[in-house]
């Protein structure tokens, strides 16, 4: 792993996960994928400390109130992706936006006991944390499965691994097309070295088997991914190189 590093000029004895965030607008409706990890004192503020939970204070910089959003599609309920949903008083951030999720995902985070169960106390508070951000949205949470459109040009597909019910979505406007491939790789290794996971894979097996097919499918296709983990803006191509795969980053586009 530290020859990979390495050779992609990259510092080897630590590895950095940036968190960017997509916004759609449709014309219709502005809608957020995934909502990062908040930084409320018991949740996000405790585990990531200040250098994260800042997307409603940067959609100000771009001209936008939270009370803006009207939909946010959840890729899966892990902290870094839901628990910005609520402010340190539990009430929504998003006041107005409903929520599309998939089914198993929510159904699997949000079991208050599996929440107690011994068998996933490693998982705790990321039980605890999901059922804390999703609560006050309850009554507007819809659910969409691999395949289905979860908004017009929207796509969601099955990414299972990482997260019981991992979800990307595949956005397409005007002849061009946008993978959010959610958490199937959280960093460039994990492109040179799919076979290698990270501790917060929930089925590490399946997380492997995910991540080559994913990667074999948007090489192929050639297919333009929004990794939410890579470098700022987390645009780019993947093409195969040796044993695996490498990352084509997009510059920022002004
Ligand atoms: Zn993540």
């Amino acid at each position: 792993m530290t020859e990979t590093l390495f050779d992609m000029f990259l510092p080897t004895d630590r590895i950095t996960l940036h968190q960017n965030m997509l916004l759609l607008e449709n014309g219709r409706e502005t809608v957020m994928i995934d909502a990062g990890a908040g930084q409320t004192p018991d949740f996000g503020g405790k585990i990531f400390g200040p250098t994260t939970g800042w997307i409603a204070d940067n959609l100000g910089r771009v001209g936008l109130d939270p009370a803006q959003i009207d939909v946010i599609l959840l890729t899966h309920l892990h902290p870094d992706h839901v628990w910005g949903l609520t402010g340190s008083d539990g009430a929504p951030v998003y006041e107005n936006a409903r929520i599309i999720v998939n089914e198993v995902d929510y159904g699997f985070w949000t079991d208050a006991r599996r929440a107690e169960d011994p068998k996933f106390s490693k998982d705790a508070l990321t039980f605890q944390g999901a059922i804390a951000n999703l609560r006050p949205y309850r009554d507007r949470i819809s659910f969409v499965a691999d395949g289905e459109e979860a908004l017009p040009g929207v796509v969601a597909r099955a990414a299972a691994g990482h997260s019981p019910g991992q979800t990307m979505y595949d956005i397409t406007s005007r002849g061009q097309r946008l993978l959010h491939w959610a958490d199937v790789a959280h960093h460039p290794l994990l492109l040179a070295r799919p076979e290698l996971g990270i501790v917060f894979d929930f089925d590490a097996r399946m997380a492997v088997e995910t991540r080559r097919r994913v990667l074999d499918w948007v090489a192929r296709e050639r297919i333009e991914v929004f990794a939410c983990h890579f470098g700022f803006p987390g645009r780019g191509h993947v093409r195969p190189l040796g044993q695996g795969f490498d990352w084509v980053g997009k510059p920022i586009e002004l």
